[in-house]
């Protein structure tokens, strides 16, 4: 079975960008990214990271906001950040050579059991095992293996197998049998063994696999129900005074500590909220303007947040920020990182001001950019 599964690798498994490299770097940063994110969507990423640190002294040495932005996107900035720290780390007390001594790689920020097993086998060839959803759905239908996979006795018994299978790579006779075995596993679950509909009859496995010859391949894995969904309501407001808008920075140690947004408030017991006076708080000034700019509904973990946003016109800059804030142009804030819900709203914002910018162009050939125009709109709406 596993010469099976490594000729089936070696015939049909994708060409990634980050498959065609044994840098433990490079294979590093494509794991952290692939968690959570897809292949294609991680593809773009995964270059303009290299391209912009191409290695763990370029990246220990960029300061966090420019790794944040780069980062901008793919969401869980955690992982973000525990790059750089991590970074940092093997520049100090590794001298910038990556280790491949696996409780070494396992000691650093962010690096768990799954990603030290990735780096060790992909890229120093090491027998060392990995388990994740979609290895977890090749093995509990391959071995037939009911229970909750993801914790306990299961998940133990679900290691040892994807131990016994690296080991087994290791004898063979052909090249970095390690690194084709672990990827062949993620393959195999990623485009025939899939969730659905698999495609069983293409499967280099399939005569040994018992869920395919016990009919009950919807029978694995077993996993324990989802918490459920609790939902959340935001409003947030986009204020502007003089071409600039107003965002604030979160705080450090919370969900997507450090990136920027815009002034916001959850909503909790208040089907009507007071929007005017929630914005004059969250806004430090009244509004002059207040008016519907998008909706958006994203989720986070167990978390359904719908957020109403609004644009907003402030008579003057308020004095005092009760938090650190920050007053720039479109082009300066672009410069940010935000979260993916509130560069959806700045997107939104930068959308609905382009088409008054050209009917303002039309009539008025001083009205600027169509990307700084708080002010214009004010002119617009009293045209
Ligand atoms: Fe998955 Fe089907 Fe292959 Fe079994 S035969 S491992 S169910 S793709």
């Amino acid at each position: 079975m596993t010469e099976a599964l490594l000729r089936w690798f070696r015939r049909e498994g994708r060409d990634l960008p980050w498959r065609r490299t044994t840098d433990p770097y490079a294979v590093w940063i494509s794991e952290v990214m692939l968690q959570q994110t897809q292949v294609q969507t991680v593809i773009p990423f995964w270059e303009r990271w290299m391209a912009a640190f191409p290695n763990v002294t370029v990246l220990a040495r960029a300061p966090l906001r420019r790794v944040l932005k780069l980062w901008e996107g793919l969401g869980y900035y955690s992982r973000a950040r525990h790059l750089h720290q991590a970074a940092r780390i093997i520049v100090q007390e590794h001298q910038g050579a990556f280790p491949d001594d696996y409780d070494a790689i396992l000691s650093l920020p962010g690096i768990g059991r799954y990603t030290a097993g990735a780096i060790c086998s992909i890229a120093f060839d090491q027998p060392r095992p990995i388990l994740d959803g979609n290895i977890i759905r090749v093995l509990t239908r391959l071995h037939g293996i009911g229970g909750d996979a993801k914790t306990g006795p299961v998940n133990r018994k679900l290691w040892e197998l994807a131990q016994g299978w690296v080991e087994m790579a290791h004898r063979c006779r052909s090249d970095r049998p390690c690194a084709a075995l672990n990827q062949a596993l993620m393959e195999l679950g990623a485009t025939l063994c899939r969730p659905k509909q698999p495609v069983c009859e293409a499967c280099p496995v399939q005569p040994r696999c018992v869920a395919w010859r016990t009919g009950r391949i919807a029978h694995y894995p077993q996993v324990a129900p989802r918490p459920a969904i609790t939902q959340r309501q935001f409003v947030a407001f986009v204020p502007a005074h003089r071409e600039r808008l107003l965002v604030w920075r979160r705080p450090a140690g919370v969900v997507n500590g450090q990136l920027w947004e815009f002034p916001n408030v959850e909503i909790t017991d208040l089907p009507k909220p007071d929007l005017a006076k929630l914005a004059r708080t969250c806004c430090g000034a009244k509004p002059t303007l207040l008016e519907p700019l998008c909706t958006l509904v994203h989720s986070i973990t167990r978390y359904r947040i719908r957020i109403r946003a609004y644009r907003v016109i402030l008579p003057r800059k308020p004095a005092g920020a009760r938090r650190e804030s920050r007053w720039g142009t479109v082009q300066q804030l672009e410069q940010l990182a935000f979260p993916s819900a509130h560069r959806r709203i700045f997107t939104a914002f930068q959308q609905s001001v382009a088409p008054r910018a050209a009917l303002l162009r039309g009539s008025r050939a001083t009205a600027g950019t169509g990307t700084q125009l708080p002010d214009a709109v004010i002119d617009v709406k009293h045209a």
